[in-house]
């Protein structure tokens, strides 16, 4: 195969879209397609939200990038933003879900550190675990897809199983700095942590001066129905990494901490050039604005208790098909019987649907946070239409 101008990292559709109309997208040929991937889970206002453009259109023309050197009002506006609707009491703002998790383990390494424990840099990870493909986000999985070819991993992660709260513990040691987990894994199939799982890490965490550490990149800034996936454990961590969703497609990202867990972030420690520009602080501001002015969250309850009741009553048709639907609020996977890909291509190539494949044979369902009962209707006439011609002995092979 030739190299190709774009590095030939992803092998990409024929499918090529150039515009967005709300939760569709249109492709090269003119072509629509209903879009319940997102952008993975990103585009949570949907394509062409006024609110959204209009406030990027507005601060690119009044000041785009100024560096982190100089006060930074448009910074300091959705940082307290997102302090008052969370456990956090301080935040910094990255370009990216992996950057995120970056100073998300540094701010737990750095907890420690700070006060001179310079051996407590371990972090607990999970099996199945996606946190970003940065070498210390690679390394924080035990994912070895994503290992192969970039070896030496960097030390100081031990992953156990996701779930199991007796080997988490089990696993503590006089390394550790903390836990690091997903509260729903995304890419790993789109599993919730049961309730005693979660906790469980809480008290553990709380039990042995550690720092709890939550990846909520895909799961955060409504997708799972409340602000942030673990208030459904009725827990909050010391330190949470937000992405994908919070910008609504603009690239945005944030470690948000608790004073106590950020006593290690002081001046000069870490930094970012592009991290907090006005450009992007005023795409957030946006995102919070409409999920204040459109009631998102209490959308994304409704249209998502809808979606998975919609799915689990047709799924007993083709049961040599499917095996179960799986999720929260707008964060929903649909498990197959067989690898997922030739599924999701099917959607999407013969259905005109778009959804996302994830590990555990689960198709990744994510729309916009926005969809109203209409796109259910489409969903569902869609997935059953690629259900009915859909053929189990291409997708074994
Ligand atoms: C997507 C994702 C990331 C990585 O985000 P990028 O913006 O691609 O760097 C990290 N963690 C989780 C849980 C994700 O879903």
């Amino acid at each position: 195969m030739p190299i190709t101008p774009l590095m030939p990292v992803y092998p990409r559709t024929a499918f090529r879209p150039v515009r967005g109309d709300h939760c569709h997208l249109i492709g090269e040929d003119g072509r629509r397609y209903l879009d319940f991937a997102a952008g993975i889970a990103v585009n949570s206002l949907g394509h062409s939200h006024k609110g959204l453009i209009g406030a990027i259109q507005s601060q690119a023309a009044e000041l785009m990038h100024v560096s982190n050197l100089y006060g930074s009002p448009q910074g300091e506006r959705l940082a307290q933003r997102l302090v008052d609707l969370t456990f956090a009491d301080t935040v910094f703002f990255t370009n990216s879900g992996a950057e995120a998790v970056e100073c998300a383990i540094k701010t737990a390494r750095a907890y420690h550190q700070h006060v001179g424990n310079d051996d407590k840099y371990e972090l607990i990870t999970f099996n199945n675990a996606f946190h970003g493909r940065t070498m210390a986000t690679i390394s924080a999985s035990n994912q070895e897809k994503m290992h192969k070819g970039f070896k030496p991993l960097l030390p100081g992660f031990a992953y156990v199983e996701f779930d199991d709260l007796a080997a988490a513990r089990a696993a503590i040691g006089p390394r550790t700095a903390g836990f690091l987990v997903e509260p729903v894994q995304g890419e790993g199939g789109v599993r919730a942590g049961s309730d005693q799982f979660i906790q469980g890490l809480r008290e553990l965490a709380d039990e042995h001066d550690l720092m709890l550490v939550l990846d909520e990149v895909q799961s955060g800034v409504g997708r799972c129905g409340t602000f942030y996936a673990h208030e459904h454990y009725g827990i909050a961590p010391d330190i949470l990494a937000t992405a994908k969703g919070i910008g609504g497609g603009f690239p945005l990202g944030a470690c948000l901490a608790t004073e106590k867990a950020a006593r290690g972030m002081i001046a000069g420690t870490h930094g970012s050039t592009y991290g907090g520009n006005p450009l992007a602080m005023a795409a957030g501001e946006a995102v919070l604005d409409a999920f204040a002015a459109e009631d998102i969250l209490a959308n994304v309850r409704e249209k998502g208790a809808k979606l998975a009741a919609r799915m689990e009553q047709f799924i007993g048709n083709y049961p040599e098909l499917f095996v179960e639907v799986r999720g929260r609020g707008l964060m929903l996977g649909l498990k197959l019987t067989v690898e997922p890909r030739g599924f999701v291509a099917h959607l999407r190539d013969n259905h005109g649907l778009l959804t996302v494949s994830a590990g555990d044979n689960v198709v990744r369902i994510v729309p916009p946070l926005v969809i109203g009962d209409e796109h259910i209707d489409e969903f569902m006439d869609r997935l059953s239409a690629a259900a009915a011609n859909f053929s189990l002995e291409g997708a074994a092979a």
